[in-house]
């Protein structure tokens, strides 16, 4: 159906953003199952953040000079003009929840996992989306190194149960704690002082405001640069390189496999001590299927208690790309078992209770109240591939009975009406 010119440009999807069904929407519920029972057997709790916050809760905690709220913010003045902006990730959010329903208050560490859409200005691009969708998890209030290695085997397991594992490599690295990290920008930045003419635009603003940054930077000329810079770990305190060397212990000891990355740095200033990333085999920006790490001072950035805490966030579209790039099977949804066909006025009010009664005890079943042409309805059988056809017709309806044939071997058998969902029920449950 084409829709006129003029109204076509409008009643469309905003770019960057998809209509998520069929297959697409298949994986995604099935990661997301498979990442619930994970979260649960380790006693994670579900948390529902708003889609949107106070712009000072993402300026406060990622940080103003990030790309992600400098460049990246879907923020604007509601009626009311108070500057919000859509939700370009959720630790910021988690973290307010945390300190506005005062769960420090109770047992921690608080556990806590999420899964929904995010919003980022970006340009799209397949595996970038404007509306994409995160599913992630925070550990606030301890800051034992074992809870680092914890929460990467978490991850590692539920990229292992949706079967990603093998195609994946864990990047991991330190950034150590803000003494040392202050003392290592200090480095970079005399390191890039007078190389301008190597360095991108994008590099030349993060020399002023984002130092660190420059590691992770694409462009060849950069990417050169960046292997010759002075390594963190060389400005970090002892204190801060026991702290990595006892995560990398745990890894060992849970039998996690990891490259170490000294250039990983993620892009959002809360980040302190262990950083990590799931890459997929190879280098580039969209190659990231999910990172984190440890931010053990953005609730103090809030003005809160200083509380150490860690999590990470997974690209639920990545994640499926992948799977799909990869042919992974899911399994099929739900199948239809059992299709009512009626003929007649009489016949159609009796196939809708029919319905409703089957459903009522669990028999996937449909009807086609607007086609009227027997032949037509069974077609439409057909095409769902239910097994058995309940037939009412006008003779049926006279002699208090239900046709039920079997689609695949054709038999056909009269059973009276106030029998037809136990014997329904008992042919499904013997199949
Ligand atoms: P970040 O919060 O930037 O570390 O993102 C965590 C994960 O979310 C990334 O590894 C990606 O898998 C995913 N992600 C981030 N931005 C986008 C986007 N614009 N479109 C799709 N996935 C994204």
């Amino acid at each position: 159906m084409k829709l006129p010119d003029e109204i076509a440009a409008k009643i469309k999807r905003p770019r960057g953003t998809r209509d998520l069904m069929n297959e697409d929407l298949r994986y995604f519920d099935f990661i997301l199952g498979k990442a619930k029972e994970r979260f649960e057997q380790s006693g994670f709790h579900k948390i529902e953040t708003p889609l949107f916050e106070h712009v000072e809760v993402f300026d406060r905690s990622i940080g103003k000079e990030t790309d992600v709220v400098s460049k990246e913010m879907y923020d604007f003045f509601d009626k009311g003009e108070n500057h919000v902006s859509l939700r370009p990730e959720s630790t910021a959010g988690v973290c307010r929840a945390y300190l506005e329903n005062k769960m420090y208050a109770g047992t921690l560490p608080v556990e806590l996992w999420y899964a929904g859409p995010h919003f980022r200005y970006d340009r799209p691009q397949k595996g970038r989306y404007r509306q994409f969708y995160q599913l992630g998890a925070e550990v606030i209030g301890e800051s034992n190194p074992a809870i680092d290695a914890q929460v990467i085997l978490l991850c590692r397991n539920i990229l292992k149960d949706i079967g990603l594992l093998d195609s994946v490599t864990l990047q991991i690295n330190t950034i150590g704690s803000r003494e040392g990290r202050e003392a290592y920008c200090q480095k970079l930045t005399e390191y890039y002082a007078g190389k301008d003419r190597s360095m991108c635009d994008n590099c030349l603003r993060r020399r002023e405001t984002n130092p660190l940054r420059l590691l992770d930077c694409k462009n060849e000329d950069c990417v050169i640069l960046a292997d010759m810079a002075p390594k963190m770990i060389d400005s970090l305190s002892q204190e801060d390189k026991d702290f990595y060397k006892e995560v990398k212990e745990f890894l060992d000891a849970l039998g996690v496999e990891y490259v170490e990355n000294p250039k990983l740095v993620r892009g959002l200033d809360y980040y302190a001590h262990t950083v990590f990333e799931f890459w997929n085999g190879s280098e580039g920006a969209q190659n990231s299927l999910g990172g984190g790490g440890r931010y053990d001072y953005l609730i103090e950035q809030f003005g809160g208690q200083a509380t150490p805490a860690i999590g990470f966030a997974f690209g639920l579209d990545r994640l499926v790309n992948e799977m799909e790039d990869q042919d992974i099977e899911v399994p099929t949804g739900e199948t239809t078992d059992v299709f009512v066909a009626g003929l007649g006025q009489e016949a159609k009010k009796q196939s809708l209770v029919l319905i409703d009664k089957m459903h009522d005890v669990g028999i996937h079943c449909v009807g086609a109240m607007g086609k009227p042409a027997m032949n037509h309805q069974l077609k439409l059988a057909d095409s769902l591939k239910v097994q058995y056809a309940l037939i009412l017709g006008e003779l049926e309806v006279n002699e208090g009975v239900v046709l039920v044939r079997d689609m695949k071997k054709g038999a056909q058998e009269k059973i009276p009406q106030e029998e037809i969902v136990e014997f329904m029920l008992k042919k499904l449950g013997n199949e």
